[in-house]
């Protein structure tokens, strides 16, 4: 089915043929699909890791297709993909004994087992389980198998697809579906509910995950400041990473911008969160920390990529800072005015490694400055503006929260394509084409290669040798799945890119992995910054106002 979808070009065919085949299935097994089409072998917000990677899959295909000699290599080498390396050893050749044909239920328990395995027998349990998957996958099931498990299929753009086909599934408005699916984030129960009618949700509840309210920019202080506003709520713009922090009965769980539980990475964090109380949802940032000042971000992601998160606790420390309250002891707080929701974050936080955000008021836009640069002074990277009376708005990017950065100000694009460098970087995919949104379409704004280690050009270069759409020999069009955050001197109007754009010295700033395809910036975004660079640069030439 999956192949009668990646076949077709039209959206619309797409969005039918996967509709068709998700109206088919049962309420257990619409759960179990949508869990799988959106590329994982669990819901957003389970806690539980295959924990198997290439190593362990190659062995189990190797062993049970008893490929000849070096087979196995030289058919990954000609796909660049390990998912089709298994469909085609596995059609090449079949395993001899009778096959049970998978059905939703038998891969969603073979993940469970593969999962559940733990303590000295756990390799050898992972095996045996995905032994029995791959024996009666048919090929190109073994293919999105492995997709599954390596967690390759990726969000982003995809779940465009999957929100619409959950719609049409249930005959339900798209809207409609997409509205829910901000305050749940899985699709697997937002597609039960689209069946029966119960779409309609207003409260956020511990462990279930929702998408995060977000800012829009401004570029200059009074721009935050609507005419019917007396005051907005200033804080730091800490720069760490988002987390929503869901506690229940069972367990602490911090989930990352992009759903993914990321508990195991802060060890230090969880007795203070179980101390807090019993049943809550927090919104906000972990930073590493020192004394009274945020720790550079690049030190937070070193952190994030070890695998060993006890031996860096010490080195590179982190607090949680905390600015929302979407639930606490039983009270939903999702529609309470910003300022109720301080009072109760206020309440319920101790000091220490989980902390409130500072905050205060500010009427003018003078006042905005002075705090603007009081953030700066302390090591942040600007402020959010927030206004007292708003409710919370999962997945919204209104006026309701503002944030001001200094400067020209970054963008985050999408690389679409990768070409070959020069020198010592011959052979490697280290120049980067990137592109913004516009509405559904992506579109070319510039190409950057200088700003990452040669550790990180090297994981990207492999990685879209993987993923490549199409090899036009110097350069690959490659999946448009990794955000990059770039910096740039300025921007100009250009007939190079689809954009009609071009950043003048593009840089990148930074992989920016917790960022989901699907929240790049946007044309409409870039618009708005050339004009204001505009206007800045006008104004520089006429001088300062005289008063
Ligand atoms: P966005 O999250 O808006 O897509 P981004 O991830 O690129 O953008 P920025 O443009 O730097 O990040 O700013 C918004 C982000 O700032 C928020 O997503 C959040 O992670 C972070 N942030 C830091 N401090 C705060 C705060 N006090 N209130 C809300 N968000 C904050």
């Amino acid at each position: 089915m999956l192949d009668e979808v990646r076949a077709t070009s039209s959206t619309r065919a797409k969005v039918a043929a996967l509709g068709g085949y998700l109206a088919s299935l049962g309420d257990d097994d619409l759960r179990r699909a949508c869990t799988f089409l959106r590329g994982a072998p669990f819901p957003p917000g389970d806690p539980r890791r295959l924990g198997v990677g290439w190593v362990a899959i190659g062995a189990v295909l190797r062993e049970l297709t008893r490929a000849p000699g070096d087979e196995f290599h030289a058919t990954y080498r000609r796909h660049g993909d390990l998912g089709d390396t298994a469909a085609e050893l596995l059609a090449r050749y079949p395993p001899a004994l009778f096959r049970a044909p998978l059905t939703l239920e038998t891969v969603a328990r073979g993940f469970e087992a593969i999962a559940g395995a733990q303590g000295a027998a756990s390799r050898r349990v992972k095996a045996a389980a995905l032994r029995t998957l791959f024996h009666d996958a048919a090929p190109r099931e073994a293919a999105y198998l492995v997709k599954i498990m390596t967690s390759d299929m990726r969000v982003g753009l995809r779940e465009g697809l999957l929100l619409p086909a959950i719609a049409s599934a249930s005959g339900r408005d798209p809207a409609e579906v997409r509205r829910a699916a901000l305050l749940i984030a899985d699709p697997g129960e937002i597609a039960v509910r689209a069946r029966h009618n119960a779409l309609h949700e207003t409260a956020i509840e511990p462990g279930r995950p929702f998408r995060f309210m977000l800012a829009s920019p401004v570029d200059a202080p009074r721009d935050a400041f609507a005419a019917s506003v007396p005051a907005l709520w200033v804080e730091d713009k800490y720069d760490g990473i988002r987390v929503q922090v869901h506690r229940t009965a069972e367990r602490v769980a911090i989930l990352s911008r992009t759903l993914d539980v990321v508990t195991a990475a802060f060890p230090e964090l969880v007795a203070p969160l179980e101390a807090v109380g019993r049943a809550y949802v927090f919104d906000g940032e972990i930073v590493a920390w020192e004394g009274a000042r945020p720790l550079p971000f690049v030190l937070l992601q070193q952190r994030l990529q070890r695998r060993d998160p006890l031996r860096f606790m010490v080195e590179i420390p982190v607090v949680l800072i905390c600015f929302d309250v979407l639930h606490a002891g039983g009270r939903d707080l999702l529609g309470a005015p910003l300022s109720a929701r301080r009072e109760v974050l206020q309440a319920l936080l101790p000091r220490g490694p989980v902390r409130l955000s500072a905050g205060s008021l500010a009427r003018t836009p003078e006042e905005l400055e002075a705090r603007f640069r009081a953030a700066r002074d302390a090591g942040h990277e600007g402020i959010v503006m927030k206004r007292p009376d708003s409710p919370y708005q999962p997945g919204r990017r209104g006026r309701l929260w503002t944030k001001w950065k200094p400067g020209v100000g970054t963008l985050d694009v999408v690389v679409v394509a990768a070409e070959y460098g020069h020198g010592k970087r011959a052979g490697i995919l280290s120049d980067y084409t990137f592109a913004v949104r516009d509405g559904a379409r992506l579109v070319t704004i510039g190409k950057a290669y200088s700003g990452l280690t040669d550790e990180e050009i090297a994981g990207l270069s492999a990685w879209f040798h993987a993923h490549t759409r199409r090899d036009l020999g110097a350069a690959r069009l490659v999946e448009p799945v990794r955000v990059l955050e770039v910096a740039f001197d300025a921007i100009t109007k250009s007939r190079r890119h689809d954009s009609g754009y071009a950043l003048r010295f593009p840089r990148i700033v930074r992989i920016r992995d917790d960022k989901p395809a699907g929240e790049i910036d946007t044309l409409d975004r870039v618009r708005a910054m050339h004009a204001a660079l505009a206007r800045r640069a006008a104004g520089a030439r006429d001088g300062p106002p005289s008063s």
